[in-house]
């Protein structure tokens, strides 16, 4: 089966988040950007896929400008068979790269497409829940294990209240939470190697998918800067404080 992993370029989650002045956005200009850290257990469980001879083809996809090939190459590296870059140089909404990937995912037909369960830039947690109700496939969200036999999957969700196990039939949407598994550090022959591999570009204007915005963002601003804390000398102390300064207790 082929799997679709779609991979995002975002802001290296070690990055302190600087706003522009004009309160307009967040600052990107000389910021390092990674791979989203999901999407990097995206890659990785396609990855185990294609090595337990589950998956025959791992094919990575962004949505976004030229830079998002560095994170395609980056996918590559770590040993995605072939890339797709769908161009634009305006940033595309949730909605509108759910509807792109289900475009694609009428072209190439692959059986199990996986998103990573939100990225950390917009923070949204939609783009896999679109696709999968475009798509009107099963979705198993927030994946810590995911095992297969056949057209069946059964996969296993962490919740707030415990875990969650499904029973999914393919073809499906996976999107990944950090515990599914621990992502491999392309090495550098592989690294030369990605330089090698197909990056399919195609420009999204000419997908004939409506990308519209439909959200106008009014501001963006840093979170209040918080008290220091302070140091307790001991357990009797903290009780101490937390009884009569904070009446927490
Ligand atoms: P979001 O819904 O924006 O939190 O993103 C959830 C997931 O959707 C990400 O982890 C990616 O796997 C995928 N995704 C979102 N935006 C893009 C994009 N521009 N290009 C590729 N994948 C994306």
């Amino acid at each position: 089966m082929k799997v679709l992993v779609a991979v995002k370029r975002v802001v290296d989650f070690n990055v302190r988040i600087r706003v522009k002045s004009d309160g307009s956005d967040v600052d990107t200009d000389n910021v390092k950007m990674s791979m989203n850290p999901f999407d990097e257990n995206a890659i990785e469980e396609a990855l185990r896929m294609r090595e337990a001879g589950i998956a025959s083809e791992v094919i990575a996809i962004s949505v976004g400008g030229t830079k998002s090939q560095e994170t395609l190459r980056t996918a590559l590296a770590m040993g995605a068979d072939r890339a797709i870059h769908l161009e634009s140089a305006d940033p595309v909404e949730p909605l509108g790269v759910a509807k792109l990937l289900a475009k694609v995912v009428e072209q190439e037909s692959p059986e199990v497409v996986i998103l990573g369960k939100q990225a950390i830039d917009d923070d949204s947690n939609q783009t896999g829940q679109m696709l999968a109700a475009l798509l009107n496939w099963p979705q198993g969200g927030s994946a810590s294990k995911a095992e297969f036999d056949g057209d069946k999957l059964t996969l296993t969700r962490e919740t707030d209240s415990g875990l969650e196990t499904l029973a999914i039939t393919l073809p499906a949407i996976i999107t990944t939470d950090l515990r599914l598994n621990e992502p491999r550090y392309p090495k550098l022959p592989d690294i030369m190697k990605a330089k090698r591999k197909p990056i399919d570009i195609i420009d999204v204007a000419s997908m004939g998918v409506d990308v519209t915005p439909r959200l106008k963002v009014l501001k963006v601003a840093e979170p209040e800067a918080r008290e220091p804390g302070i140091k307790v000398a001991n357990a009797a102390e903290l009780v101490d404080k937390l009884k009569n300064e904070a009446g927490v207790i």
